[in-house]
């Protein structure tokens, strides 16, 4: 199952995958997969935007071949809203004064209106929902609230927007001197999205009942995954790698196709998942730079790699994985197999599939086997 998220902040998407990463095999923004498309937000409470962007991007999604079975997309819409100010900035919270003015302004011109009220009356709260739009047409929302009242002084450097003036009496501090992880377990998005984690729990164990009861196959346990890199426009080879491995649950090709990618979509079938990614060669593509996706128990992050430096080592790509918390870094560019564990971080590039460039100048890849009970298996292979 896939999560796309409709959203350029990477703020909340790397909230939302340290929350919801045990739920989906993968989460990405709608920018990693090529979508600038941006819904209008014109309903009248932070649940219809939420909708609005979520329905707006799965049909988008549809309409543009993207949309995959089991795909959930998720959208939230937030905001401060002010009890003085019967509600206000509210659905309008970005927009409060106008989009470019700082919010040090915005801040500033929110305590000013304040200067009378006092105590209870300076409550306010964040809001946030949150709606995830099934490519079945399903919707489901969530919503969470972060209470507390306008400070006198904005105080505080952490955080966004209005985090400086939502002062938290219990805690003796403002939303802005929190730490990342303590704004997190009390905020309106880290309520909303554990809650958003629950509702898909228990949507898909309800589902998978559903699916035992109408006697539907039971999927084959474990998966196989060829992982394959720098085809360079030569495809012969990995079409023929393509047939020959079939069972393929997963097909993962690290970058420098150089090629329209639905030639392998399509050979590997659908019910192959394909994860492709862009190298410094392709040019033209809409393929997304980075990926991270579950495999087995551990989280692997996918990359052509020239970023990093792998020409050189690989240090930089095991730290970039291990800040990312990825347990396994899958990269291509050298043309050269490579399997190895660095600081805790697996290595693995399946050298080139086309145009090899180790001692034995035969094109290589990488099946990896993933055991039922979520063991990977690695195989390294050569076309003959
Ligand atoms: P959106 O939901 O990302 O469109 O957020 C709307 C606006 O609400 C933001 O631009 C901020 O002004 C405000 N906002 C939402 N969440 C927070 C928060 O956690 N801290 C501070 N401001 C927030």
């Amino acid at each position: 199952m896939r999560i796309i998220f409709a959203t350029h902040n990477q703020n909340k998407l790397m909230e939302i995958r340290q929350i919801l990463s045990d739920t989906a095999e993968e989460i990405v923004s709608k920018g990693e997969l090529g979508i600038s498309f941006e819904p209008a937000e014109t309903g009248r409470s932070f649940g219809e935007n939420a909708e609005l962007k979520a329905v707006g991007i799965r049909e988008y999604m549809r309409l543009h071949g993207l949309l995959r079975e089991g795909d959930i997309i998720l959208a939230d819409d937030s905001g401060l809203c002010v009890d003085w100010l019967r509600g206000a900035p509210g659905i309008y919270s970005a927009r409060y004064l106008g989009e470019a003015t700082g919010y040090d302004v915005k801040n500033r011109h929110i305590i000013e209106k304040l200067r009378h009220a006092e105590g209870e009356e300076r409550a306010a709260h964040f809001t946030c929902n949150i709606c995830a739009a099934f490519a079945d047409g399903r919707v489901f929302h969530t919503e969470g609230i972060f209470p507390g009242r306008i400070a006198e002084e904005p105080r505080g450097e952490n955080g966004f927007g209005y985090d400086p003036i939502l002062y938290l009496p219990e805690l003796g501090k403002t939303s802005a001197e929190l730490s990342p992880e303590e704004k997190n377990q009390l905020s309106h998005r880290g309520k909303a999205l554990r809650e958003m984690r629950r509702v898909l729990q228990s949507v898909m164990e309800n589902d998978e009942k559903l699916r035992a009861r109408i006697g539907q196959p039971e999927k084959r346990k474990g998966r196989r995954i060829l992982v394959v890199s720098d085809s360079h426009r030569s495809h012969d080879g990995l079409l023929r790698l393509i047939r020959e491995q079939q069972p393929i649950d997963v097909l993962i090709h690290l970058g420098d196709l150089e090629e329209d990618e639905g030639i392998f979509r399509r050979a590997a079938g659908e019910h192959c998942a394909c994860y492709f990614v862009e190298g410094n060669n392709d040019f033209f593509s809409s393929l997304p730079r980075e990926i991270e996706l579950n495999l087995g128990r551990k989280r692997a992050f996918l990359t052509h790699g020239h970023s990093y430096r792998v020409g050189l080592d690989v240090t930089r790509l095991a730290e970039e994985a291990r800040a990312r918390n990825c347990q396994i870094a899958m990269f291509g560019h050298t043309h050269k197999p490579f399997l190895k564990e660095v600081d805790g971080v697996l290595c693995l590039n399946p050298g080139s599939v086309s145009f090899p460039r180790q001692a034995n100048r035969t094109p290589s890849y990488m099946l990896i086997e993933e055991t039922a009970d979520g063991e990977l298996r690695y195989h390294p292979g050569y076309l003959s």
